[in-house]
Protein backbone atom coordinates (compact mmCIF):
# COMPACT_ATOMS: atom_id res chain seq x y z
CA UNK A 1 0.00 0.00 0.00
CA UNK A 2 2.01 3.44 -1.53
CA UNK A 3 0.70 6.94 -1.44
CA UNK A 4 2.60 9.26 -3.19
CA UNK A 5 2.53 13.17 -3.08
CA UNK A 6 0.68 15.87 -5.37
CA UNK A 7 2.37 18.84 -3.91
CA UNK A 8 -0.61 21.87 -3.76
CA UNK A 9 -0.09 25.49 -2.23
CA UNK A 10 3.30 26.26 -0.89
CA UNK A 11 4.41 23.44 0.91
CA UNK A 12 0.88 20.76 0.95
CA UNK A 13 0.90 17.10 -0.05
CA UNK A 14 -2.33 15.59 -1.40
CA UNK A 15 -1.28 12.28 -0.59
CA UNK A 16 -2.94 9.38 -3.22
CA UNK A 17 -3.24 6.38 -3.56
CA UNK A 18 -3.56 5.29 -7.23
CA UNK A 19 -5.07 1.36 -8.55
CA UNK A 20 -3.65 1.78 -11.61
CA UNK A 21 -5.49 -1.81 -12.54
CA UNK A 22 -8.64 -0.67 -11.65
CA UNK A 23 -8.01 2.89 -12.54
CA UNK A 24 -9.05 4.15 -9.88
CA UNK A 25 -7.76 6.81 -7.10
CA UNK A 26 -8.14 7.71 -3.59
CA UNK A 27 -6.95 11.30 -1.81
CA UNK A 28 -6.27 12.80 1.71
CA UNK A 29 -7.18 15.95 2.37
CA UNK A 30 -7.40 17.76 -0.93
CA UNK A 31 -7.73 21.31 -0.11
CA UNK A 32 -7.07 22.04 -4.58
CA UNK A 33 -9.81 20.10 -6.69
CA UNK A 34 -7.58 21.58 -10.01
CA UNK A 35 -4.61 19.30 -8.65
CA UNK A 36 -6.29 16.22 -8.77
CA UNK A 37 -8.77 16.71 -11.30
CA UNK A 38 -5.28 17.24 -13.34
CA UNK A 39 -3.73 13.91 -12.24
CA UNK A 40 -7.00 11.98 -12.96
CA UNK A 41 -7.17 13.74 -16.68
CA UNK A 42 -3.50 12.90 -17.40
CA UNK A 43 -3.74 9.22 -15.77
CA UNK A 44 -6.67 8.11 -17.05
CA UNK A 45 -7.87 7.20 -13.27
CA UNK A 46 -11.14 8.09 -11.60
CA UNK A 47 -11.64 9.29 -7.88
CA UNK A 48 -13.16 6.73 -5.82
CA UNK A 49 -12.98 8.20 -2.06
CA UNK A 50 -12.04 11.00 -0.26
CA UNK A 51 -10.60 10.92 3.26
CA UNK A 52 -10.05 14.39 5.60
CA UNK A 53 -8.48 14.57 8.69
CA UNK A 54 -9.80 18.17 9.76
CA UNK A 55 -11.76 21.06 9.12
CA UNK A 56 -8.72 23.73 7.94
CA UNK A 57 -9.08 25.33 3.86
CA UNK A 58 -6.01 24.11 3.07
CA UNK A 59 -7.35 20.49 3.50
CA UNK A 60 -11.04 20.51 2.54
CA UNK A 61 -10.89 23.28 -0.16
CA UNK A 62 -10.99 20.96 -3.23
CA UNK A 63 -13.43 18.33 -1.79
CA UNK A 64 -16.84 20.34 -3.27
CA UNK A 65 -15.53 20.29 -7.06
CA UNK A 66 -14.24 16.65 -6.77
CA UNK A 67 -17.36 15.36 -5.11
CA UNK A 68 -19.37 17.18 -7.95
CA UNK A 69 -16.84 15.62 -10.36
CA UNK A 70 -16.60 11.41 -8.87
CA UNK A 71 -19.80 11.77 -6.81
CA UNK A 72 -17.68 9.90 -4.61
CA UNK A 73 -17.53 9.42 -0.46
CA UNK A 74 -15.77 11.48 1.79
CA UNK A 75 -14.65 10.03 5.14
CA UNK A 76 -13.71 12.86 7.92
CA UNK A 77 -14.88 13.96 11.23
CA UNK A 78 -18.28 14.58 11.99
CA UNK A 79 -17.82 18.18 12.85
CA UNK A 80 -18.15 18.51 8.91
CA UNK A 81 -21.18 16.53 7.88
CA UNK A 82 -22.78 16.71 5.69
CA UNK A 83 -21.69 19.42 4.19
CA UNK A 84 -17.82 18.45 3.07
CA UNK A 85 -18.37 14.84 4.42
CA UNK A 86 -20.61 12.52 3.25
CA UNK A 87 -19.75 9.37 5.82
CA UNK A 88 -18.81 10.82 9.50
CA UNK A 89 -16.17 8.85 11.60
CA UNK A 90 -15.10 9.05 15.14
CA UNK A 91 -12.90 7.36 17.55
CA UNK A 92 -12.40 3.27 16.75
CA UNK A 93 -14.20 3.71 13.19
CA UNK A 94 -12.77 0.67 10.75
CA UNK A 95 -13.26 2.05 7.24
CA UNK A 96 -13.24 0.27 4.12
CA UNK A 97 -11.66 1.20 0.68
CA UNK A 98 -11.17 -0.99 -1.84
CA UNK A 99 -10.50 -3.48 0.89
CA UNK A 100 -8.44 -1.72 2.63
CA UNK A 101 -8.84 -1.30 6.36
CA UNK A 102 -8.47 1.58 7.99
CA UNK A 103 -8.45 2.48 11.56
CA UNK A 104 -9.93 6.26 12.74
CA UNK A 105 -8.29 7.53 15.61
CA UNK A 106 -9.40 11.04 17.03
CA UNK A 107 -5.97 13.19 17.97
CA UNK A 108 -7.61 16.80 18.66
CA UNK A 109 -4.68 19.27 19.02
CA UNK A 110 -4.16 21.16 16.02
CA UNK A 111 -7.96 21.53 16.16
CA UNK A 112 -10.67 19.96 17.74
CA UNK A 113 -11.91 17.43 15.39
CA UNK A 114 -8.81 16.26 14.10
CA UNK A 115 -8.60 12.64 12.85
CA UNK A 116 -5.76 10.32 11.99
CA UNK A 117 -6.26 6.48 9.87
CA UNK A 118 -4.16 3.90 10.09
CA UNK A 119 -3.77 1.50 7.93
CA UNK A 120 -2.95 -1.94 9.01
CA UNK A 121 -4.06 -4.65 6.52
CA UNK A 122 -0.59 -4.60 4.82
CA UNK A 123 2.80 -5.58 6.22
CA UNK A 124 3.74 -2.11 6.31
CA UNK A 125 1.67 -0.04 8.33
CA UNK A 126 0.63 3.48 7.60
CA UNK A 127 -0.38 6.56 9.56
CA UNK A 128 -2.47 9.38 7.34
CA UNK A 129 -1.71 12.37 10.18
CA UNK A 130 -2.65 15.63 8.34
CA UNK A 131 -1.34 18.03 10.56
CA UNK A 132 -0.96 16.51 13.99
CA UNK A 133 2.04 15.06 13.16
CA UNK A 134 4.76 16.08 10.99
CA UNK A 135 8.43 14.92 10.35
CA UNK A 136 10.06 16.58 12.88
CA UNK A 137 7.26 18.35 14.47
CA UNK A 138 4.04 18.45 15.02
CA UNK A 139 0.85 21.04 14.40
CA UNK A 140 0.28 24.04 15.99
CA UNK A 141 -2.69 23.93 19.00
CA UNK A 142 -5.00 26.43 17.24
CA UNK A 143 -7.59 24.78 18.88
CA UNK A 144 -6.57 21.75 21.71
CA UNK A 145 -5.02 21.92 24.66
CA UNK A 146 -1.33 20.74 25.31
CA UNK A 147 -2.57 17.85 27.77
CA UNK A 148 -4.95 16.71 24.39
CA UNK A 149 -2.04 16.76 22.26
CA UNK A 150 0.15 15.23 24.68
CA UNK A 151 -1.83 12.49 24.51
CA UNK A 152 -2.28 11.98 20.77
CA UNK A 153 1.43 12.49 20.08
CA UNK A 154 1.67 9.47 23.44
CA UNK A 155 -0.63 7.38 21.26
CA UNK A 156 1.23 7.88 18.08
CA UNK A 157 4.49 6.82 19.23
CA UNK A 158 3.37 3.24 20.09
CA UNK A 159 2.15 2.78 17.03
CA UNK A 160 4.61 0.09 15.28
CA UNK A 161 8.19 1.54 14.38
CA UNK A 162 8.00 0.74 10.78
CA UNK A 163 4.92 2.52 10.61
CA UNK A 164 4.83 4.75 7.51
CA UNK A 165 3.67 8.40 8.57
CA UNK A 166 2.24 10.73 5.72
CA UNK A 167 1.92 14.08 7.45
CA UNK A 168 0.55 17.19 4.51
CA UNK A 169 3.46 19.72 4.90
CA UNK A 170 6.44 19.75 3.85
CA UNK A 171 7.91 21.52 6.98
CA UNK A 172 10.90 19.18 8.08
CA UNK A 173 13.47 21.47 7.00
CA UNK A 174 12.45 24.58 9.58
CA UNK A 175 11.34 21.54 11.96
CA UNK A 176 14.85 20.28 12.16
CA UNK A 177 16.52 23.59 13.15
CA UNK A 178 14.17 23.69 16.59
CA UNK A 179 14.84 20.30 16.86
CA UNK A 180 18.45 20.77 16.35
CA UNK A 181 18.30 23.55 18.62
CA UNK A 182 17.07 21.63 21.35
CA UNK A 183 18.66 18.83 21.07
CA UNK A 184 22.04 19.58 19.37
CA UNK A 185 23.81 16.47 20.08
CA UNK A 186 21.27 13.92 19.06
CA UNK A 187 22.99 11.93 16.66
CA UNK A 188 19.90 10.20 15.02
CA UNK A 189 18.39 13.77 14.17
CA UNK A 190 21.90 15.04 12.71
CA UNK A 191 21.70 12.19 10.24
CA UNK A 192 17.80 12.88 9.76
CA UNK A 193 18.32 16.17 9.39
CA UNK A 194 21.26 15.41 6.59
CA UNK A 195 19.21 12.82 4.81
CA UNK A 196 16.22 15.61 4.72
CA UNK A 197 18.77 18.37 3.29
CA UNK A 198 19.78 15.72 0.55
CA UNK A 199 16.18 14.92 -0.44
CA UNK A 200 15.01 18.63 -0.69
CA UNK A 201 18.22 19.46 -2.42
CA UNK A 202 17.12 17.66 -4.91
CA UNK A 203 13.48 18.87 -5.06
CA UNK A 204 12.09 15.60 -3.51
CA UNK A 205 9.79 15.46 -0.78
CA UNK A 206 10.78 14.42 3.06
CA UNK A 207 8.06 11.95 3.53
CA UNK A 208 6.89 9.55 4.57
CA UNK A 209 8.93 9.37 7.74
CA UNK A 210 8.56 6.34 10.20
CA UNK A 211 7.62 6.81 13.77
CA UNK A 212 11.22 4.50 14.44
CA UNK A 213 12.24 7.69 13.07
CA UNK A 214 10.23 10.52 14.75
CA UNK A 215 10.44 8.62 18.15
CA UNK A 216 14.61 9.24 17.63
CA UNK A 217 14.65 13.19 16.08
CA UNK A 218 11.14 14.90 16.89
CA UNK A 219 11.25 16.49 19.97
CA UNK A 220 7.25 16.44 20.28
CA UNK A 221 7.43 12.48 20.66
CA UNK A 222 10.43 13.14 23.01
CA UNK A 223 8.69 15.02 25.60
CA UNK A 224 9.72 13.16 28.52
CA UNK A 225 13.36 12.61 27.38
CA UNK A 226 15.43 14.96 29.99
CA UNK A 227 17.40 16.71 27.49
CA UNK A 228 14.95 17.80 25.31
CA UNK A 229 12.75 18.97 28.40
CA UNK A 230 15.94 20.92 29.50
CA UNK A 231 16.35 22.43 25.58
CA UNK A 232 13.49 23.96 25.39
CA UNK A 233 13.38 25.40 28.93
CA UNK A 234 16.26 27.28 27.92
CA UNK A 235 15.03 28.49 24.64
CA UNK A 236 12.17 30.08 26.30
CA UNK A 237 14.59 31.11 29.33
CA UNK A 238 12.37 29.20 31.92
CA UNK A 239 12.68 26.97 34.36
CA UNK A 240 11.59 23.42 33.30
CA UNK A 241 8.59 22.00 33.60
CA UNK A 242 8.27 19.01 36.44
CA UNK A 243 5.04 17.46 34.59
CA UNK A 244 4.78 16.28 31.17
CA UNK A 245 1.91 18.19 30.24
CA UNK A 246 3.99 21.08 31.32
CA UNK A 247 7.53 20.50 29.59
CA UNK A 248 5.51 19.37 26.24
CA UNK A 249 3.76 22.50 26.64
CA UNK A 250 7.23 24.10 26.60
CA UNK A 251 8.15 22.39 23.79
CA UNK A 252 5.65 23.72 22.04
CA UNK A 253 5.79 27.43 23.11
CA UNK A 254 9.54 27.24 22.29
CA UNK A 255 8.74 25.83 18.70
CA UNK A 256 5.69 28.87 18.26
CA UNK A 257 8.44 32.00 19.57
CA UNK A 258 11.87 30.12 17.40
ZN1 LIG B 1 -4.54 22.41 9.82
Amino acid sequence: MTFFPLPAFNDNYIWVHHDATKKQLWAVDPGDASVVLDYCQSNDCRLVAILVTHHHKDHIGGVKALVEQFHCPVYGPKTLSPEVVSQSVQEGDLISIQNTELLVIETPGHTLDHVCYLGTSDETPFLLCGDTLFRGGCGRLFEGSPAQMLNAMTRIRELPAHTLVYGTHEYTLANYRFALAVEPDNQALIAANNNAAELRSNGLPTLPSTIEQERQSNPFLRFDVGSVIQGAATLLKEAPATDLVGAFAQIRRAKDGF
